[in-house]
């Protein structure tokens, strides 16, 4: 491989047509034609191997990964995804990764509908930046500051697999594959996102744990939330790696572990049974797990009705 003209041409210039781009991979910079009546919304999210991705994770995996993490933001926005800008940093130009991520990459944006329209390429150490835009019908997106006090708590799916698999990884231990699919391939919501503000105006994608997500909207929104502890959605993988021994301790990571992906909704009990219908109408999951109060802080209730003293620690990179 030559040099970084090349290396973009060979394996970033992009497949994608679609008519909005009027200018994609090649110029100074790229062309589109905004979405008509719809507002646009921007996300950036990035992986460094080692930090977000162990060093062992395959190209493909985190091609995937960098555009379902961005998936996931727009989606708790309620957005469209529209298209994509891609940051690549690499510590040699080795072939065959380039060609495993490209192709997975291009995979990815065609089962969402996304076009890469442009990004940049540097030497460095394995890090993958993508830059996210997306539309909304104007006014419908979904906020972190919009959740109300008596909103019910609902989130997608089961929570913990991916922080489970990572710490077993880390010990040197096998993760069972349901559990590496949900570290490596993490679902986005991204239609059911959509489909959720029609109805819902609050809600943030669980990446840093629920309770540190959560703490997210009671902040914004000036309230609190009361988590009924024995609600919490549990993979069947998650409970065996624990004998199905479900104590508040072995409910860590899925509180507080992160790289879920789900999305975590506030919405009033009236409208909790149109978006469980919604969610059933798109192959997507609803779970109340508890509630928004005026009091403020989070409080976790066991099955006894016990208040439970969890931590709220989310991934901190400071
Ligand atoms: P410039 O020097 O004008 O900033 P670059 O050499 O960085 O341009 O990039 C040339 C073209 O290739 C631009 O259109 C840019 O958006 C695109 N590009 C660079 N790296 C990537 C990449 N990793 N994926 C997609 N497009 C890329
Ligand atoms: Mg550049």
């Amino acid at each position: 491989m030559a040099d970084e003209f090349e290396l973009i041409q060979t394996f970033f210039t992009t497949h994608g047509n679609r008519e909005d781009v009027l200018l994609g991979v090649g110029d100074d910079a790229a062309i589109l034609q905004p979405p008509p009546g719809r507002q646009l919304v921007m996300t950036l999210d990035t992986l460094i191997s080692g930090v977000h991705f162990p060093e062992q994770t395959s190209p493909s995996d985190i091609a995937y990964k960098s555009i379902a993490v961005n998936l996931s933001d727009l989606a708790a926005v309620g957005a469209r995804p529209e298209w994509l800008m891609l940051s690549l940093s690499l510590p040699d130009n080795n072939t065959e990764w380039l060609q495993a991520f490209s192709q997975s990459f291009m995979q990815t944006c065609e089962r969402y509908g996304v076009q890469l329209i442009g990004g940049d390429t540097t030497r460095g150490e394995l890090s993958v930046s993508v830059q996210a835009t997306g539309s909304v019908e104007a006014g419908r997106a979904m906020r972190r500051d919009a959740a109300r006090p008596g909103d019910a708590i609902v989130v997608t799916g089961p929570l913990g697999d991916a922080a489970l698999a990572l710490a077993l990884l880390q010990r040197g231990e096998e993760a069972p594959a349901s559990l590496l699919q949900r570290l490596n391939r993490p679902a986005p919501q991204v239609e059911f996102g959509q489909r959720a503000a029609e109805v819902c105006n609050c809600a943030i994608d669980i990446s840093d744990g629920l309770l540190a997500d959560l703490q997210h909207i009671t902040d914004a929104s000036e309230c609190g939330a009361e988590i009924d502890l024995s609600a919490i959605p549990l993979s069947s993988a998650y409970r065996q790696c624990y004998q199905n021994n479900i104590s508040v301790s072995n409910l860590t990571k899925a509180l507080t572990g992160g790289d879920d992906y789900e999305l975590c909704l506030c919405t009033s009990f009236e409208q909790l049974q149109r978006l469980t219908q919604i969610a059933r109408s798109c192959g997507a999951n609803c779970f109340t797990i508890g509630k928004i109060t005026a009091e403020s802080g989070i409080r976790c209730i066991n099955e006894n009705g016990q208040l439970v003293d969890i931590p709220v620690s989310g991934y901190k990179h400071f």
